[in-house]
């Protein structure tokens, strides 16, 4: 199970290049893919910017109201969900591309108000379109890797009443992760892995112990934190290595296998 994120200074070329190569060896893969970085830019030039809430125990997330939901599934499940299956399909790989929506890949609850610290004070914003995976159809992933398609999945996910919510990728991708028994789940980004102390590269956590990964969550801030939280979610589930790698790099999935970055076993 390989995630790659969405934030600047990630490969796509290079991600695509080596899980074709993999893929065409005979490895079964499945991707998940964000689109943060991109789904702010196209926001901003369509005059709704991004808003960002941090709830009191210190998780950020991105508020999506329904005009931001609908940017949100035009960036994540177009452009860069189209753009991943492209590469592949040029690399000789039949991707399909889908959304959690489709299918109920992702399924959880919809969660309509969020609590945020604004000011100093704690605020209920409604309205929100989000929630938390907690059910995924292994069967029809089954059904695709079976039959030779390598499939390429993205937030948002279906509510349990069938309203589009936006999910955390890595989270989606630890929950699938667990339902299919994947051997590893790579968690890709802009960073070499777990820092110790960010932003200094050199400070990498090279292994998080499977049974003590929530006291590593001190060290990470904001949005790392949820990968994190994956990474827990996925051991817990029976997965046996959770990898944090780096995706700004050439064969970036091999290197992550081979070890290369924060691995938590
Ligand atoms: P993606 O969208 O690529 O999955 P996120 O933005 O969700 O990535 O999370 C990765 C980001 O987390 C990094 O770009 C970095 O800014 C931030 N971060 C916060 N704390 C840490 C840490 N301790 N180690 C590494 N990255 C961190």
């Amino acid at each position: 199970m390989v995630k790659v994120g969405g934030s600047l200074g990630i490969d796509y070329d290079a991600v695509c290049n080596d899980i074709a190569d993999l893929w065409l060896e005979g490895k079964k893969l499945v991707l998940v893919h964000g689109g943060s970085a991109e789904t702010n830019r196209i926001a901003e030039l369509l005059g709704h910017p991004p808003k960002f809430v941090t709830s009191p125990s210190g998780y950020t997330s991105r508020f999506t109201d329904r005009e931001t939901l609908e940017i949100f599934e035009m960036v994540y499940c177009g452009k860069q969900n189209k753009g991943i299956v492209e590469r592949l399909q040029r690399r000789g790989v039949n991707a399909v591309g889908l959304s959690g929506l489709d299918g109920r890949i992702f399924e959880g609850k919809h969660k309509d108000s969020v609590r945020a610290v604004e000011n100093g004070k704690v605020k209920v914003l409604r309205g929100d379109h989000t929630g938390t995976v907690e059910k995924v159809n292994g069967a029809l992933l089954h059904l695709l890797l079976e039959n030779g398609y390598l499939p390429v999945l993205t937030p948002p996910a279906s509510s349990f009443e069938g309203v589009a919510i936006n999910v955390d990728g890595d989270r989606a991708a630890a929950a699938l992760a667990t339902e299919l028994k994947a051997e590893a789940l790579l968690l890709l980004s802009n960073v070499p892995g777990l820092l110790k102390n960010f932003p200094d590269e050199s400070s990498l956590i090279k292994h998080i112990p499977a049974n003590d990964v929530e006291s590593y969550l001190e060290f990470a801030q904001d949005r790392m934190k949820k990968k994190v939280l994956g990474a827990a979610e996925a051991v817990q589930g029976g997965c046996q290595r959770v990898i944090f790698g780096d995706a700004r790099l050439e064969k970036p999935v091999s290197k992550a296998l081979a070890g290369m970055g924060t691995v938590v076993s």
